[in-house]
């Protein structure tokens, strides 16, 4: 199958699997996993953080970061789009008792600063406490400008609020704004990234912060069920996609303007968006379930209905675009 549904579908292969079974394990929980602790150190070396906590999924990253910069009945200024916002449940107010104030997103992915400005409360009794600011990069595929983030950090910092990063897909922007990825995580204090989604581990997501913090969110980590014990096995595969994945997302992005290119072609079809490794496409609603269908029975599998997203990724090659784009074009010429 051509799967464009997400880039979460890479399945891990032979070397990975490899990796993975030689890897030296212990129980993470006691903290003397060996390649877990590994992983956490090459992260924190590699965006230039003090500490890394190794975690099985971003949500979960994510929330436990929120959680330690906030307590009960503090705020975090968030993306209608966010998503730790919009895609993670509510974790953060389920959760973490933490209310969050969303700002809509410009169609850059940025919050703007006046917006910002005047989101943030006076200390006053009648207020949830504003207390950090989480931004999002790559957002709907989308790299942050890094004149904005500086701004927006900057504006945070100044106002007493702390900054989180959910990085999920920061290797994307790193590589598509050939910057290293310690530049794109040096506005933040804290920064979740990714291993399941273009890097192609089945599993894993990392923190990035100041030691103080990662320890709170170490705590945070078991409460919330997701201490794990010979989960070196896991970071294992994170290690080798670090060392082997990260210059191929270069491909899926080409990939991805490919694809953007032969669908533009398309009279029915009109491209919304393309960037790093994301195309937005508005397909009539009448066409979406048909096509999803079509395309189905030839061994592509999409995801119209939802938001006629389609995501390139380390698993679909330069010639399963062709053969994407043949596919839709015919569909269209029945
Ligand atoms: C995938 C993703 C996450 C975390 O998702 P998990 O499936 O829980 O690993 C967080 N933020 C963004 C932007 C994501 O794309």
């Amino acid at each position: 199958m051509i799967d464009l549904r997400s880039d979460t579908v890479t399945r891990p292969g032979q070397s990975m699997l490899a990796a993975m079974s030689a890897a030296q394990v212990g129980d993470d929980v006691w903290g003397d996993d060996p390649t877990v602790l590994e992983l956490q150190a090459r992260l924190a070396e590699r965006t230039g953080k003090e500490a890394g906590l190794f975690f099985p999924s971003g949500t979960q990253s994510n929330l436990a970061a929120l959680m330690a910069h906030c307590a009960r009945g503090d705020e975090y200024i968030v993306g209608q789009s966010a998503h730790t916002y919009k895609y993670e449940g509510g974790g953060a107010a389920v959760l973490g008792s933490i209310q969050p104030q969303p700002i809509e997103n410009a169609p850059d992915g940025s919050l703007p600063l006046d917006k910002i400005a005047a989101a943030i409360k006076p200390i006053d009794n009648h207020f949830a406490r504003s207390k950090l600011l989480a931004l999002e990069n790559t957002i709907g595929g989308k790299v942050l400008p890094a004149e904005y983030v500086a701004k927006a950090t900057q504006l945070a910092r100044d106002r007493g609020l702390s900054t989180h990063l959910d990085g999920a897909r920061v290797f994307n922007a790193a590589v598509a704004s050939d910057k290293p990825v310690r530049e794109l995580c040096a506005p933040f204090d804290t920064v979740s990234i990714c291993f399941s989604k273009g890097l192609g581990a089945p599993v894993g997501s990392v923190l990035v912060g100041p030691k103080a913090l990662i320890d709170v969110a170490s705590r945070w980590r078991k409460v919330l069920g997701g201490g794990m014990r010979q989960s070196g096995l896991l970071a294992a595969a994170c290690l080798y996609a670090l060392d082997h994945h990260v210059d191929g997302l270069a491909q899926d992005h080409a990939n991805a303007a490919h694809l953007a290119a032969g669908l533009a072609q398309i009279e029915q079809i009109r491209i919304d968006s393309h960037a790093t490794n994301m195309v937005f496409a508005h397909i009539p609603d009448a066409y979406c379930a048909p096509l999803e269908a079509y395309l189905k029975e030839r061994g592509i599998l999409t995801q119209m209905l939802y938001a006629s997203r389609f995501v390139t990724h380390r698993d679909v090659s330069r010639e399963d675009i062709d053969t994407v784009i043949r596919a839709v074009k015919d569909y269209f010429a029945r």
